[in-house]
């Protein structure tokens, strides 16, 4: 080879790395420079350059968040409080993951030249949040530290979600580093526990267990277990607070019997449980509007019967996160499946929308068949065991679950469901930290929020 045609191999070779790296480069900026820009902590969101201006609203269009100058929240110190954790505070320690995710259509990035258009008419972010519900959720968390969360699943719109303890953003506690870390009552206060926490299911899990029951036993509706209290796996033992008798699936679903879900889950199989677990989403991420929820988890490998048997009653290592067990609910309860859930329905600048959502679904997750059993049972727990007085109009099915969190510490109270009619559908879950019994204490909270989300639906 002489020399020329060895320089004109290197100049290729040359030219085609340059393309390549600008080939990657408009690639990234394509992909990725309106969330550069609308990086939560850009002084263009929360600065007082005035450069960007946009406000947050509910769904009914009441005002939550007003960006550009002097930015500020919702006049009512409540709504402020229960809507900390999503529009975040002033001083940056906790973040605001949908206006960063939007910011570019709020404030008409131009992706040409890079610059804000800083047009006149300001962006909004319309919230399916609702503030009176928001608001009613966190009255009824009283000082309890937790997770509420309803959602509409049949649209995917999420109306409550609340995660405690919480500040108002305006009047911000005066805490020193060693005052977060020693007072319990700030245990975990920039957390947003809705979308970042993954809790132990304890007997909520239960419903886990039965669909997958459902779908690979044939005749699980016509056995019954028999409950002494305590099952045996040599020297370990699954234990009832009290001994329940027989029961068939029906009654060990609403005395919420270990004995009989150890014999289930004997009968299951770690390899079973942990497809169905895996087919439900509970070790999958949501992903809407700019917000990632933390994976649940189930890993059954290694595990002894006896620790097989704990993990299908909700205990072992099993992880759930509330939105992702709120989002299969909202699948039972649409026949096998519902809409996935997301918080923003609409962007708009002036009147023109510049985001509108489309509801996206879960997929069938169980079978129509599985889901009008599950409701039956759940409906069941209800009116037999919770009270269905509890929800006056509403036409509840759900369960319980109290999970030990080790040590001395009081058990964690849970209660996940959903609404049964066609006029209010929806689905929920509440988790009360350190709350002890999940129905007595989480019963009166869903009773009140749900009360407030029928409100809600029943303004339009
Ligand atoms: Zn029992």
């Amino acid at each position: 080879m002489n020399r020329v045609s060895k320089r004109a191999w290197a100049l290729v070779v040359l030219i085609a790395i340059l393309l390549g790296g600008l080939g990657f480069f408009l690639g990234e900026f394509f992909m990725n420079a309106s969330v550069w820009v609308g990086h939560t902590n850009s002084p263009h969101l929360f600065g007082n350059s005035g450069t960007a201006a946009g406000s947050v609203v509910d769904r009914n269009g009441e005002m939550l968040l007003t960006i550009g100058g002097a930015s500020s929240y919702a006049e009512s110190a409540a709504v402020r409080e229960a809507m900390l954790h999503w529009l975040g505070d002033r001083e940056g320690k906790i973040n605001a993951p949908m206006v960063a995710y939007y910011a570019a259509e709020m404030s008409d990035y131009d992706l040409l030249n890079g610059l804000y258009s800083y047009s006149d008419v300001p962006g909004c972010i319309e919230l399916t949040l609702s503030a009176d519900v928001q608001a009613a959720a966190l009255k009824a968390m009283g000082d309890h530290q937790g997770v509420i969360a309803v959602y509409n699943y049949e649209t995917g719109e999420i109306l409550c979600a609340v995660t405690t303890p919480t500040y108002d953003p305006d009047d911000p506690p005066d805490l020193s580093q060693e005052e977060l870390e020693n007072n319990e009552a700030y245990d975990g206060l920039y957390w947003n526990r809705v979308t970042r926490s993954v809790y132990t299911p304890g007997s909520i899990f239960k419903i886990v267990t039965t669909a997958a029951a459902l779908e690979t036993i044939d005749d699980i509706q016509q056995q019954t277990f028999e409950c002494t209290g305590a099952v045996a796996y040599g020297p370990d033992t699954v234990t009832c607070e009290n001994a329940h008798g027989t029961v068939d699936l029906k009654k060990a679903m609403r005395k919420s019997c270990n004995c009989a879900y150890a014999q289930i889950a004997d009968q299951l199989g770690a390899d079973t449980l942990m497809r169905y677990v895996g087919k439900f989403g509970i070790t999958t991420s949501l992903k809407f509007d700019g917000i990632t929820t933390k994976a649940g988890s189930f890993d059954l490998s290694g595990a002894a019967d006896v620790e097989v048997a704990w993990a299908a009653i909700g205990q072992y290592t099993d992880q759930i996160n509330p939105l992702q067990y709120m989002t299969l609910m909202g699948a039972i309860a649409g026949g096998g499946s519902g809409a996935e859930p997301h918080m923003v329905s609409r962007v708009a600048r002036g009147e023109d929308p510049v985001y509108e959502v489309r509801s996206t679904s879960t997929g069938r997750l169980v079978s129509a068949e599985t889901a009008q059993i599950l409701t039956e049972l759940m409906r069941n727990n209800v009116e037999n065991n919770y009270g269905s007085s509890n929800f006056p109009g509403l036409t509840v099915c759900a369960k319980s679950g109290t999970s030990q969190v080790g040590g001395d510490q009081v058990s964690n109270a849970l209660f996940s469901g959903f609404v049964a009619d066609e006029e209010y559908p929806l689905a929920f879950i509440v988790v009360v930290e350190n709350g002890g019994y999940g129905s007595s204490t989480c019963v009166p909270i869903m009773s009140e929020v749900l009360a407030a989300c029928k409100d809600e639906m029943d303004k339009n």
